[in-house]
């Protein structure tokens, strides 16, 4: 098999060719038909996260290892089956959970595998979909498009279990009642914009820096797009709710927009962290309790979750997101582009 890894922090991912697995027990070979580019491989690939304060967790504190084959949003044909694997059979076109865990933890038993303190994710810890085949190790991580081409479905495994898994903690009661911050419209944002409007919630006041990504995010259908880095963002975005906002989903995760989602929430309001940027911010305790306000972090999302997604994009109710496709031995490229801000959506890498 042929992949493209992280072979050294921060420098262009190199070709490799490996003996292609046999599954065992359990385990299915996937033959990779999509695999979306995230900006969590740009944190992967540079190798750090910046905690601010000129702290840095290394992706090797995390137990990664190059060289690394990057990759979690996945979709693949049953190439092989391990004799265990039920469920499933040659030709099967499916969508790859990727966020697995041990499977014996406490959170794994009650389904949380995507918290699990001993994870398998694919594309992180195990192989991922920047080569073309994947292993799985076990069918039941293995989900049907529906009528999804494989390009459609793959952002699903990550920015959109991502993205409905943040609206999750958000809740309900306060999207379909009031408008919500997005900071962000790439990947995740503009997959947030089309679920919200799945889910029938209130509509978005996005923030973002870049003028070409707050037009993506106007054309996805939020109620207005402001400047992130305006002085007066915030006053922008309440103006636009006609109000303080109910919630504020970050997708950028930096300390500029932590601040600015902080600020524009309501009384009793959610500011909800998903970015990885990175920075830090200094909060006024006093105002916690007497704005009655939550800060709260989310990472990707559960199989069950992931399966109610499914579901939800099975209606017909989710408007596409903007996705471009690309061979895979543009991995590099597309990496550099994402990194200059170039894409619009999510870019799908194709063998
Ligand atoms: P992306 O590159 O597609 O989009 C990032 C967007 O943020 C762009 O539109 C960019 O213009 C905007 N932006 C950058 N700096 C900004 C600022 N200071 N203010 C406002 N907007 C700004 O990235 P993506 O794939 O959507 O991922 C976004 C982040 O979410 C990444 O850090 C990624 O690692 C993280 N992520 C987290 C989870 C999780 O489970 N918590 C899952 C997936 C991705």
């Amino acid at each position: 098999m042929k992949s493209y890894d992280v072979v050294e922090f921060g420098a262009p991912l190199k070709p490799a060719e490996k003996p292609t697995p046999k599954p065992q027990g359990t385990e299915v070979l996937l033959r990779t038909l999509a695999a979306g580019v995230c900006h969590s491989d740009l944190h992967i690939w540079e190798g750090w996260y910046d905690l601010g304060g000129g702290k840095k967790l290394t992706v090797k504190d995390r137990g990664l290892v190059p060289p690394l084959t990057m990759g979690h949003e996945i979709v693949g044909e049953v190439a092989a089956m391990g004799p265990e694997a039920t469920g499933v059979k040659v030709g099967d076109r499916r969508l790859a959970h990727p966020w697995i865990g041990c499977g014996s933890c406490p959170v794994c038993r009650r389904g949380e595998e995507q918290l699990c303190t001993a994870p398998r994710f694919l594309g992180v810890h195990k192989p991922g979909g920047y080569a073309d085949h994947v292993l799985v190790p076990h069918p039941r991580y293995l989900l049907d498009l529906g009528t999804l081409t494989p390009a459609q479905a793959a952002p699903y495994a990550c920015s959109g279990i991502t993205a409905f898994g943040a609206l999750k903690r958000v809740g309900e009661a306060v999207f379909k009642e009031q408008p919500i911050m997005v900071i962000g419209a790439g990947g995740l944002g503009l997959m947030c914009l089309a679920l919200l409007k799945a889910l029938g919630g209130k509509g978005a006041i996005v923030a973002d820096i870049d003028p070409k990504k707050r037009e993506a995010a106007l054309a996805a259908g939020a109620l207005a797009a402001v400047d992130a880095g305006a002085k007066d963002a915030v006053k922008q975005a309440q103006q636009a709710a006609h109000g303080p906002l109910g919630a504020a989903i970050d997708f950028v995760g930096a300390s500029a927009t932590a601040t600015l989602g902080i600020d524009a929430i309501a009384r009793g309001g959610k500011y909800v962290i998903v970015g990885l940027f990175g920075g830090d911010i200094t909060l006024s305790l006093p105002l916690l309790p007497m704005r009655a306000i939550t800060v709260q972090g989310s990472y990707v999302g559960s199989l069950a979750e992931m399966k109610e997604l499914l579901g939800l994009v099975a209606t017909g109710k989710v408007p596409p997101v903007p996705i471009s496709q690309r061979p895979l031995h543009q991995a590099n490229a597309v990496l550099e582009e994402l990194k200059a801000g170039r894409i619009i959506g999510r870019a799908v890498l194709t063998p």
